[in-house]
């Protein structure tokens, strides 16, 4: 089983430590979609209320640590980007800005990025294009693999838990959603 994690909110030290507890608990399971500061999305879809600066500055020390405990955890670290639910309709030259500022922010940590998961899973032929031209590959689904946002570590948006690691009959570990 592999996570294939959106990391949308570790500014909020709730999720921040979730996160790191799922990490060292399970690492090598685990697929970071790192996101760039987009204030706009932040304060909109999260209530982050700071400045861009401040995000900045919170993610890029968040994301400095998960470089210096990669090598020990071997988690896996991608890009993630939210464009729009309907990016065919937005012109070329705004999604070109936001996919590649925000490319090049994370590489600026993370050099080795080479896989991208857009935000609701919505891209477009040009933005296919642009993956192409930097050398990144699109990684929506893979098979016996959950996805999930940091967030629903600590309250899942659907059922209002959090995910819960549990033993299944194989004697794995995964996470499965708290139904009860
Ligand atoms: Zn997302």
């Amino acid at each position: 089983m592999t996570y294939l994690i959106h990391v949308e909110k570790v500014w909020d030290k709730q999720i921040w430590d979730n996160l790191l507890s799922l990490i060292k608990k399970d690492g090598q399971r685990c697929h970071l979609f790192l996101m760039a500061p987009q204030l706009d999305l932040q304060k909109s879809v999260h209530g982050y209320t700071g400045t861009n600066e401040e995000l900045s500055e919170e993610l890029a020390e968040k994301y400095t640590y998960l470089k210096k405990i990669q090598p020990k955890y071997r988690f896996k670290i991608a890009y993630h980007v939210h464009i729009s639910l309907q990016p065919e309709k937005m012109s070329e030259e705004p999604k070109k800005k936001l996919f590649e500022d925000g490319l090049t922010w994370v590489r600026n940590i993370f050099p080795e990025i080479n896989s991208v998961c857009f935000g609701w899973y919505k891209y477009d032929s040009y933005l296919k294009k642009l993956c192409d031209e930097n050398g990144i590959k699109i990684v929506h689904f893979t098979p016996f693999a959950i996805n999930l946002h940091d967030y629903d570590l600590t309250e899942n948006s659907y059922t209002r838990k959090p995910f819960r690691l549990v033993r299944s009959k194989l004697r794995t570990l995964t996470y499965w959603w708290d139904l009860k």
